[in-house]
Order: structure tokens, then sequence, then C-alpha cells
């Protein structure tokens, strides 16, 4: 566990907690382990997060400990990447398992002889009804479900069956191994719920040794209870399943019952959390890959510069529900936006870049001034930023005819450049096409290091880039890959934000052609920006993580209103 991960898993408290504070108390538990079961069939998104902090966070704030398990019962092709993509995501995140990684397939013979177990107390049995069958026998809500002609099989013959499933004489679909429940339940679930299926499939670890694999709700509580699980925390849509959990707990002999608790998953506005849709937008070619900075994912959003940090203070913000809801996008934002003000290092990037020439700064000279890194941070220290006669403002920092309160620059207005001297346009240079290419400006010298003797004041400050200094850089700029929020009833690739990825070129300062990627950036005035892995030597590539308020627009805003 990180020390950031330790220190904010202290913080808060909800329902869980106080069902564990109760089963400590009572004597129930004196430690607490809680599992955190991914399946290996896509990348984890920022609704895995939540379960991953509120799973390893609880395990550190009792001081117990928390199991990475992985849910490999389907056996499927690509398992292996995500298996160690999904381990290094989580580290990521600064959570550790210590020694606890376990799979699902570790216990696929303990899992059969509980299968056989079960048969032989007349608990289970193999039915040969088709697939389209067991459907229409399994009734709906509002009717009950018919008992197959295969229920009341005698013991021996569904222990040879099962035995004859899993050694392959029978082909996928043909049979499969139920629990002997309630046909007539209320809960579906309990509707004699398939244990066992044939899969003629290569497993990832398990290789060809199997013939049938368990189903999930067989397996997951049975891994728990073989693990020592004390709380096993899942999400809603489980809620239905806990009778089923409980029976094949307390109808085997195990070694503990965990108990099952859930709590509401994480929504976001403005995204879908699945990996069908991720899948999609991959193999469609919406995005780039898993990794796109627009992705949900928590690779997405590592690469797109999101903090770790961040996405835990988000999780521990949002809480612990037991109904669902959804959390604001902008929310998830501000927590980066917060987290990313304390570290990402300063630095001045133009954007959108028109020549400012300096007429009264001699040519040829250049000065160096000792900028901050980070003026949240003393212990950042300063950069030296070179200034000469020759400069790139952004565009939007003049207006020809600018309206009230506008402390940008502006002819015979003067502006402060960051760091360096005031400056007053004097004149502004057109091309053929009336648009400016050059603002001519003049700087009064005593003005060095941001004050002067008259002590008149300015109320802009610029950022700037020398354009002898500048280099040039690849800038991505993201919107979120949904306008609005997704409606679920149209196909969602027709709701998808045309212009949620934008490449300009910007000039940045050279401190900047020298990080590595993954270094967090404040581009002052234009937001926080992560090189990208795609960067080389002499071609930075920046993602903008997320915007700074914009204290200009703000500022209209409030202008505008009442208050
Ligand atoms: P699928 O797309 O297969 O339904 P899943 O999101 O359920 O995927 P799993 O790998 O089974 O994926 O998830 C691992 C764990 O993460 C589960 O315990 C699941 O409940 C939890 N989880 C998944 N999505 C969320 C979410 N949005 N909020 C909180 N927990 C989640
Ligand atoms: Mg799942």
């Amino acid at each position: 566990m990180t020390e950031h991960a330790s220190a904010e898993a202290e913080t808060h408290t909800h329902f869980i907690h106080e069902i564990i504070n109760g089963d400590l108390a009572s004597g129930k538990h004196t430690t607490v382990i809680t599992r955190f079961p991914p399946e290996p069939n896509g990348y984890l998104h920022i609704g895995h997060a939540k379960s991953i902090c509120l799973n390893f966070g609880t395990a550190v704030k009792y001081g117990g400990r928390c199991h990475l398990r992985f849910d490999d019962t389907n056996p499927a092709k690509e398992e292996v990447e995500y298996v160690e993509s999904i381990q290094e995501d989580i580290r990521w995140l600064g959570f550790d398992w210590g020694d606890h990684l376990y799979f699902a397939s570790d216990y696929f013979q303990p899992l059969y002889d509980y299968a056989v177990s079960l048969i032989k107390q007349g608990k289970a049995y193999v039915d040969d009804l088709t697939p389209e069958q067991i459907r229409e026998y399994r009734g709906n809500l509002k009717q009950p479900g018919k008992n197959s002609p295969f229920r009341e099989r005698p013991i021996a013959e569904n222990l040879d069956l099962f035995e004859r499933m899993k050694n392959g004489e029978f082909d996928e679909g043909s049979r499969i191994l139920r629990a002997k429940i309630d046909m007539a339940s209320p809960n579906m679930n309990l509707r004699d719920p398939a244990i066992y299926r044939i899969k003629k499939a290569h497993h990832h670890r398990t290789g060809d040794t199997w013939n049938i694999y368990p189903m999930y709700d067989y397996a997951h509580g049975l891994s728990d209870a073989i693990e020592g699980i004390t709380h096993s925390i899942c999400t809603l849509e489980f809620e239905d399943h806990r009778p089923l959990y409980d029976w094949f707990l307390d109808n085997l002999d195990v070694p503990c019952h965990p108990q099952q608790i859930e709590f509401a998953r994480l929504n976001l506005t403005q995204t879908i959390m699945s990996k069908r849709y991720f899948l999609r937008l991959v193999n469609e070619g919406h995005v780039s890959g898993w990794d796109d900075p627009r992705m949900p994912t928590l690779r997405g959003m590592r690469r797109r510069g999101y903090p770790a940090a961040a996405l835990r203070t988000l999780c521990e913000k949002v809480g612990v529900a037991k109904s669902n809801s959804i959390v604001e996008l902008a929310f998830l934002e501000s927590c980066v936006r917060d987290q990313l003000n304390q570290t990402a290092l300063r630095r001045m990037a133009v954007l959108d870049p028109i020549k400012l020439v300096i007429t009264n700064y001699p040519e040829g000279q250049f000065e160096t001034f000792e900028a901050d890194n980070n003026p949240e941070d003393p212990e950042a220290g300063t950069r030296p930023v070179l200034f000469g006669r020759e400069l790139y403002i952004e565009r939007s920092d003049f207006m020809e005819v600018p309206p009230k309160k506008f402390f940008r620059l502006a002819p015979g207005q003067e502006v402060r450049l960051k760091h360096t001297y005031y400056v007053t346009c004097q004149e502004v240079v057109k091309d053929e096409n009336g648009e400016i290419v050059e603002l001519r400006c003049s700087y009064d010298p005593l003005s060095r290091g941001g004050g002067t003797e008259d002590g008149r004041k300015v109320r802009g400050t610029l950022h700037w880039v020398s354009a002898a200094h500048a280099q040039p850089a690849e800038v991505r700029l993201y919107e979120p890959l949904f306008p609005e929020n997704p409606d679920s009833e149209k196909d969602f690739a027709e709701q998808l934000n045309p212009n949620s990825l934008k490449t300009i070129q910007a000039w940045v300062e050279p401190a900047l052609a020298e990080g590595q990627p993954g270094d967090l950036f404040q581009f002052l005035r234009n937001g926080y920006f992560c090189m990208d892995a795609d960067s080389e030597p002499g071609k930075p590539v920046f993602n903008r993580t997320i915007g700074l308020v914009d204290s200009w627009a703000k500022m209209q805003k409030n202008q505008g209103s009442p208050a």
C-alpha cells in the first residue's frame, strides 16, 4: 500500500464499516479479509477503482488484507494480457495484495469435489434439457417454473454423468449440472441454477484439463469461503444472488461462511462503463485503443494525466451507498484539478500563437528570469526562462476592439508578461486578408520583475514563450466522448462527440521538451497537461488532462447574474 492510499483509507466510515465494526465487537471476526475479484476479460475502468478502493481500503483501515482473485471461470482467449494489465492498474492506483494473488481456476478441483458432494446429498442433478427447454421450464417473474424431467435422476446416475461431462464425453450444451433448489421460487436465481457447463475450451492456466467450467455464482462464494474471506463486498445487482450465495455455503462443508454485502456501483454522467462498449469503441476506431485518453479505463485516465490520488479521492468522497446514483463527471474533474494544482509543475506554452515584437528591446539580446515551478509548493524550486525581443503570446489574449473589463492586451493597453516586464501594444500588423500577424509593443525596462516605481497597476498578466527558444509540440485537446448523457435507447456511436479530440501545434518553453512521458504540468492559464508516450526526442506530445477554471468566462457569468 502506498503511504497516500493508506492515509486516505483511515478517514471515512459508512454502512459496510459499521457492519464490520459490529462483527469485530461481537467477536464474529477478529480480522478482516476482503477480495477484489475482476474477470480478466478487459481493462479496468473507473467503476472498478471504486470497488478496489473499497476492498483494499477496508483491509487497510482494519489492518486486515485484501486478496486479488481473478475470476477466470470463463475460458477466453486474451486473458493473460488482462491478468497483467489489471495487476499493473491496481498497483498504479496505490494498492497491493502482497502474497495474496489467487485465481478461481486454482480451485477447479475443490469446486468439482463440492459439486460431487451436492450430488451425493441429492442437491444437484445433471439435466439433459436443451438450453431452449431450460429457458422455457424456468418460467418468468409472473409464472413459476416447472421441474425438469431429469430432476429426480438417481444419485448414482448423476455422479456417473457428471464425471463423464468432466471427461469430455458429451458435447457442449448437451448437459448441465444444476442445483436442486426450487423451480417455483419467486427469486429466479433459485430456480435450479446451473452450476457447471460443458466448455471444451483451452484455459489460460489449466490448459485442456477441464471440459466443464463452474458458473460464476457457484464459484464465487465457494472461492470466498476457501480463502477465508470475511466480507464479500459486491455491487447491488448481486443482491438477488445473495440467497444463492448463502445456499451453496449452507449446503456444503466449507471452512467459513463469508457475508456478502452489496453497495451501489459508481456511475458517471457522460460516461458508459462496460467492456462490451469499450470493445466497440476500440474495434470501430472511435478511439486509438483501451488507453486512449478519452476512455474511462484506468489506463486511459492515467495516460490522460489523471493522478491516482485524484481517483482515490473521488471514490472516498462519493462514499459508499446502498442505492444507485450517478456522479457528475465535473466532480471527478474537480478532484483531478485539485490534485494537480498541488503537484503539477508550472510551465509556459502558447497553444494558438501570435507574434509579439518588443520594438524598444535590443535585437539579439536575451535575459534569463527565474520562474517558480509551483507557487503552491515552495520546494518545487525554480527554472530559468529566456526572454527576448520576439515572443509568442496567445491569440486570444489580444483584442483589437476590446469589450469593457478585457484586461489583456489591446491597442494602447499595458499588460504584464509573466515573470518579466510590462508591455504596451503600439501597433497591430495585419496580412492582406486582414488577419493579425504581429503585435508591435514597447516595454518598460523599469518594470523588470513585475512592478514600477510609480506604482502603476496593470490588470492582466499574460504567459508567453521566446520565439527564439520555443520548441514545437503537438498538443491533443480532449473533450468528453459524449457531449451529453448517453441515451441507452439509441446506438452510442451516433451520440459520440465529433470534437472529442483536436490536435494542434503549440510552442512550448524549452524545459517542457525535456520531460518524460507521464510528467504532469500546468501550462499557465491553459490547463493541466500530461506528456504522452507518443513523444519523441525533440517532438513532445502533450495531452490536455483538464482545463483550468476559466476566470474570464466565470467573470462574464458573474457579471450577468444578480449576485
Ligand atoms: P462486465 O462488463 O463483465 O459486467 P464487471 O464490470 O462486472 O464487468 P468484473 O471484472 O466482474 O467486471 O468486476 C470486478 C469487480 O468490480 C466486481 O466485484 C464488480 O462488482 C466491481 N465493479 C464493476 N463495475 C463497477 C462500478 N461501476 N462500480 C463499482 N464496482 C464495480
Ligand atoms: Mg462481472
